[in-house]
């Protein structure tokens, strides 16, 4: 497959695999139908002529660009409902629907230690990304425990703070929860949850439990072994926390400058910002294990070793 190409893949009886172009990360995204249920919609690039496929109702795992942006393209396209995550809906609203959020993330981003200008240059880059962004208005909501279309609603946060799984009959629906050769990125941002990999990790100690026979992922193939992968991710995280709890001292740092020491200083504005979320998800997390102390005035964070 070419990065420019859709390309629809039946998978196992009754699911079929779409897969769409994305121009960054893993030039892919896959968005599955099972039984007239569309889960996720791509980024809004190159689509596929979705009235072609039986659609009767749209889920969204969360309101990530790449699962989220071609919803309301695809809504039109098959008259189809778009039912979304309660807190993921108020989410995708705040970061793709409201003209200012560049500039709060950057302002966010700021207390953190980030210069100046990589906060300048993430604010450009938010307003340009933006505008593309087509996401479904007033979907229906779903929460912990709704049914849809036989589908059994699993809330899995971590990264993103409302992402859901789709279970039915040992299938999970998983976005990108869980992923076969990639860490799923599990970020600190303003306005959302404080310790978002304490909350993945418990995701994916429930998603053991849950026990799916196949996870249908958001990106790469699917995965058989899940409780095998959970755990690996886990012990990714823990030697992660190790690593950066490695770098503390006494004297205060800033997530931006854990992050040159954990991720390496060479990274564009837009790595760096993946890099600083996912070092300060880290930080709280140690923080709460009583592994790291932060200090500040909202006008500067900074973390000690305890
Ligand atoms: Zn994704």
């Amino acid at each position: 497959m070419t990065s420019l190409e859709v390309s629809v893949t039946d998978l196992a009886a009754g699911v079929t695999r779409i897969t769409l172009p994305l121009p960054t990360g893993p030039k892919h995204v896959h968005c599955y139908v099972v039984d007239g249920t569309l889960f996720d919609t791509g980024i809004g690039l190159g689509e596929p002529h979705w009235d072609e496929l039986e659609i009767e109702r749209i889920a969204i795992t969360h309101f990530h660009p790449d699962h989220v942006g071609g919803a309301e393209a695809a809504a039109a396209a098959t008259g189809a409902t778009v039912h979304q995550g309660g807190l993921d809906y108020a989410q995708c609203e705040r970061v793709w629907g409201s003209h200012d959020w560049p500039e709060r993330i950057a302002e966010w981003f700021l207390t953190h230690g980030v210069p100046e200008a990589i906060a300048q240059e993430l604010i450009e880059q938010g307003h340009a990304f933006a505008a593309f962004i087509r996401f479904a208005r007033d979907p229906e909501l779903l929460y912990e425990g709704s049914e849809l279309a036989g589908w059994t609603v699993v809330e899995l946060p971590g990264h993103a703070d409302g992402h859901l799984g789709f279970m039915r009959d040992g299938i999970l629906i998983g976005g990108d929860h869980l992923l076969a050769r990639i860490t799923p990125a599990v970020g600190l941002y303003p306005e959302s949850r404080p310790d978002p990999l304490g909350d993945y990790l418990r995701s994916l100690e429930r998603t053991i439990e849950l026990a799916p026979r196949i996870v249908y992922p958001g990106h790469g193939e699917p995965i058989e072994d899940v409780a095998a992968r959970a755990a690996e991710i886990i012990e990714h995280h823990r030697e992660r926390l190790d690593l950066i709890a490695g770098t503390l001292a006494r004297e205060p740092r800033s997530g931006y400058e854990v992050s040159l020491e954990a991720f390496g200083a060479a990274l564009s504005p837009a790595q760096r910002r993946f890099a600083v979320a996912e070092t300060l998800s880290h930080l709280e997390r140690l923080v709460r294990e009583g592994r790291a102390a932060r200090a500040g005035d909202g006008r500067a964070v900074t973390y000690t070793a305890p």
